[in-house]
């Protein structure tokens, strides 16, 4: 797939700061849950400004579908898809990505690098494979959480929240720890990492202390 248009649908908020944007889908285009897209603006000054996101629908839908996390501040390409419009066009271009799906274990999202895992659990729930697997959302407040009620609804009690910047009843508060770890996850079992590189770094040490096998840790840094 290189440099394919694809006329928004839809663009919502589905948190303060994430944009849920459905397109069209182009003909033949395929992907396997947890892969990304490059994805450019097309519009003047900005078609030479390609930025990575991920396929959050499943891959047998008629159309795409993206969550956002936007940065104002940075002034880039996720500011400014905030001035976009039903009608507007994308342009997709190469399909790549490290998370798939190896079998039953922890995720492990920080913010915005839980998109992989949307894709990968809706596909399990799809073909009613949720098993035991287990997600633990780290996010500063709980109305950074994205998806929360259908990410409940899916998996329970295998659906953990830690929150950093915000006490609140039922949610655990505080970064991921290796304790944290150890009392939440599937210990023996794989585990998925996604999020901001300083998270991701954190956790990698973490799974090394506990002695995880690096072949049973799949991650990508966003
Ligand atoms: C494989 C992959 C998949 C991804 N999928 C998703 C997804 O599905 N959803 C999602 O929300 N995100 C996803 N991301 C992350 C996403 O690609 C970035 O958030 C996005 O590229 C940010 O683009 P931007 O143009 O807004 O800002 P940037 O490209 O980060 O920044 C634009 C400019 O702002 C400046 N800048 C950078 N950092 C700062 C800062 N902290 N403060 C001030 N200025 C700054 C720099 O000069 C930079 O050139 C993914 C990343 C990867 C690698």
């Amino acid at each position: 797939m290189k440099n394919e248009p694809v006329k928004i649908k839809i663009i919502e908020h589905n948190t303060h700061d994430v944009l849920r944007i459905v397109t069209h889908k182009p003909k033949g285009l395929d992907f396997t849950p947890g892969q990304a897209t490059e994805i450019f603006i097309d519009k003047e000054g900005w078609q030479n400004e390609g930025r990575p996101f991920t396929f959050t629908c499943l891959p047998n839908e008629d159309h795409l579908e993206f969550m956002i996390k936007t940065y104002p501040s940075h002034e880039g390409v996720t500011n400014e898809l905030l001035k976009l419009k039903e009608g507007d066009t994308l342009i997709v271009n190469d399909i790549f990505g490290a998370i798939a799906y190896k079998g039953e274990g922890t995720f492990i999202a920080g913010g915005a690098g839980i998109t992989p895992f949307i894709s990968i659990f809706r596909n399990l729930k799809a073909h009613n494979k949720l098993g035991n697997n287990r997600l633990i959302f780290a996010n500063k407040r709980k109305k950074d959480i994205i998806l929360e009620e259908e990410f409940k609804e899916m998996l329970g009690n295998n659906f953990i929240n830690i929150l950093s910047d915000e006490k609140t009843e039922n949610y655990d508060y505080g970064r991921i720890s290796e304790s944290f770890i150890q009392e939440n996850a599937n210990v023996l079992k794989l585990f998925y990492v996604c999020g901001p590189p300083p998270m991701m770094d954190a956790v990698k040490k973490q799974l090394e202390q506990l002695k995880v096998d690096k072949d049973k840790i799949v991650t990508e840094e966003f």
